[in-house]
This record gives structure tokens, C-alpha cells and sequence, in this order.
């Protein structure tokens, strides 16, 4: 059974303004005092409130980008003073955390490299007691509720009771379309689990392309996370690190109107809860049949090839028959019906002879 985490609403933060969905955005990294002011007053200019900008940036290879460290924090100062914003990096050790707190950044979020890391949290968690700066943690990179939630309880038994989670995806060997796997049901077992705890959705880290970023936001709505964490940039394709996943301030804004965000009043949230989260449960499982399909295809291929090797028949009916009844027995005990195998599993074959036959024939 998890422990219960004790926080203060996101309400109280003085940091966003309802309606869903609390927006924080900004460039991946800081790189120029121009382009930070540049990139805030657009944001600000459509009413962004919360800016971010990473400040040490945690990158694979040495020699990257590897951020502008602390001069970068008196740009940050500088958003805050004329726009008025509220301004967030990462921070991953406790030195960034005490830099942070002698520059007066308003809030903290956790890198996904260090959620995955109990020591790093521990040190930042005790490095923050006795201030009051909201902290956001990202899913670890790694598919470990636990580990994510392990980071939420050290924070919290330090005493930040301002606390929320942005989820990023998570790191995949599988070949798919998003920088990271967006594994939903781990984001909704986590919403499950704390319903109050402020929830967001980072569509940029999770797609790594622009071209996702409308598709992931709607899902992140659609499950009714309460925010959104983008990178937007002045000058998208001059960006020194995620220079594909950012959008400039106007493309942002565009992107936030196109997005349909239900009503998160008494009625329609027991249709949220309901049918629009079922909705996106069945989206991912059609994905997660896409994905099989192909597999399937790869390897019925494969058999083709073979078959034309040792020049064999494509079509053995015996065979196929006895699978199709194979797969009638095992769906009857599902609940499935004879006719609906018998119709999907005869697509299937067709389409596996077709393609077997094509083989046959190059
Ligand atoms: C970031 O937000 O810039 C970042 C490095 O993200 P993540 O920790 O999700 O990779
Ligand atoms: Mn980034």
C-alpha cells in the first residue's frame, strides 16, 4: 500500500492560472541572454506564466552542449523581473539546487536521469528543506513506478509539500515512432494512486518531434493531466540541444488552441474518468495491435523467404486449419466469438499469403 504524500494544492502555488491545462514552457537549454528574453516575451506575450530554460544539461556524449551553468541564472533573473514570470530549471546535484536558491529560481524539476538515481534525490531533497520552492519530478527513465514514486516520498519527507511529476516517457530498445515510450498505464496508475498530486505531461521529451506534439498533449488531456511542460525556442533549428522537438512562442500558441480540453466539472469529470479514459486506453492497445500485426508480417516474411528456399508450397491448408480451430478454442475461452476469430484471423492469413506469394515471385 503507498504511503500518502502531503501536499499542498496546486492551487495555493501562486504559479498558474486554471483552467486546464497549466502550461510551463521554454527552451530546452539557456544558451544566450537574448535568446531566453526573446523566447520569454513571446511566451509571455500569449500569457505563459511559468518559464523554463535548463540550465546544466544533462547530455550522452561529453562535448555536447552541456548548458551555461550559472551565468544563465541571472537571465533567468532577468524574465522574472520583466515579464514577471515564474522561472523553473532542472536541477541534479545539491550545488544546483543552492544555485537556484541564491538566484531565486521559483521552481525546480528533477531530470529523468536523476529520479533513477536515489543518492542524487536524497542530496537534492535534504538541500531543499526549509525553502519552499516547488519541485516537479519526472519519471525515471527506466518503467519503474516505484522508483518514481521512492523520488516524490524523499522530497516529501524533507518537507517540499509543493510537489507534482511531469511524465516524459520512458527509454525503449523497440524501434517506435517517439523519442520515448509514452506506457500510459504507468502515468494513469501513478494518477490513480495520488489524484491530488499536480500532474503533468512533457509531449516534447516523450515525442522528440514536433510532428507529436499535437497527438501527445490531446492524449495527456484526454487522460485529464492538468498540465503541459513544452520547449519552445526563438529560433527552433539554431537550438543547441533538441533542436527538432522545439516550437517557436506563435507555434505554441497555436498548438495550446487546437487542443480540446474537456471540462473538469463534477459531470463531465465522471465522464473523463469514464469513457475519454477508456477511449485512450483502447487507442494504445489499437497501437499495441499495429505493432503486433507488423511483427506478425516480419516474420511471416521470413517464412516466405524460407519456404522459397527449400521450395516448398506457400499455402499449406492443414496447417491452417488447425491453427484457425487453435485459435477458435483459445478465443472461445476469452469469450470471443467463433465468427469474429474466424473473420480477423482469415484477414491476417490472407494478407500473410499475399505477401509470402510476392516474395515467391521477385
Ligand atoms: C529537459 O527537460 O530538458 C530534459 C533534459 O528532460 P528529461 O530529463 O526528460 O530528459
Ligand atoms: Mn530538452
Amino acid at each position: 500500500m503507498a504511503k500518502t504524500l502531503d501536499l499542498v494544492p496546486v492551487g495555493e502555488w501562486g504559479f498558474f492560472t486554471l483552467p486546464r491545462p497549466m502550461v510551463i514552457a521554454g527552451p530546452c537549454s539557456a544558451e544566450t541572454e537574448e535568446q531566453v528574453m526573446e523566447t520569454a516575451k513571446g511566451l509571455n506575450e500569449f500569457g505563459i506564466h511559468v518559464f523554463r530554460a535548463g540550465i546544466w544539461k544533462p547530455r550522452t556524449h561529453p562535448g555536447s552542449f552541456e548548458g551555461i551553468g550559472t551565468p544563465g541564472l541571472k537571465w533567468l533573473q532577468k524574465v522574472k523581473k520583466e515579464y514577471g514570470m515564474k522561472v523553473a530549471t532542472e536541477v541534479a546535484s545539491e550545488k544546483h539546487v543552492f544555485e537556484c536558491i541564491k538566484y531565486g529560481v521559483d521552481m525546480v524539476w528533477l531530470g529523468a536521469r536523476t529520479t533513477a538515481n536515489p543518492f542524487l534525490v536524497q542530496e537534492i531533497a535534504e538541500a531543499l528543506r526549509d525553502t519552499d520552492i516547488p519541485v516537479l519530478v519526472k519519471n525515471p527513465v527506466n518503467p519503474d513506478l516505484d522508483l518514481w514514486i521512492g523520488a516524490l516520498e524523499r522530497l516529501n519527507r524533507e518537507g517540499v509539500r509543493k510537489l507534482g511529476v511531469i511524465h516524459r516517457g520512458f527509454s525503449t530498445s523497440q524501434k517506435i515512432a517517439y523519442r520515448n515510450d509514452p506506457q500510459w498505464k504507468i502515468a494513469i496508475e501513478l494518477r490513480t494512486r495520488y489524484p491530488d498530486l499536480p500532474f503533468f505531461a512533457d509531449p516534447s521529451h516523450m515525442g522528440g518531434s514536433r510532428d507529436y506534439l499535437l497527438e501527445l498533449s490531446q492524449r495527456a488531456m484526454d487522460l485529464g493531466l492538468d498540465g503541459l511542460m513544452i520547449e519552445s525556442h526563438c529560433n527552433p533549428s539554431a537550438a543547441l540541444s533538441d533542436a527538432h522537438q522545439q516550437l517557436t512562442p506563435p507555434a505554441l500558441k497555436e498548438l495550446l488552441e487546437s487542443i480540446v480540453v474537456r471540462e473538469k466539472d463534477t459531470d463531465s469529470r465522471e465522464y473523463r474518468d469514464g469513457i475519454v479514459q477508456l477511449r485512450a486506453q483502447i487507442d494504445i492497445i489499437d497501437e499495441n495491435l499495429l505493432y503486433a500485426l507488423n511483427t506478425r508480417m516480419g516474420v511471416s516474411r521470413k517464412i516466405g523467404q524460407y519456404k522459397k528456399e527449400h521450395n516448398i508450397a506457400i499455402l499449406q491448408t492443414s496447417r491452417w486449419d488447425s491453427v484457425l480451430e487453435d485459435m477458435k478454442k483459445k478465443g472461445r475461452a476469452y469469450g470471443l466469438s467463433e465468427e469474429f476469430i474466424e473473420t480477423v484471423f482469415n484477414a491476417i492469413h490472407e494478407e500473410s499469403v499475399r505477401a509470402q506469394n510476392e516474395i515467391l515471385e521477385s
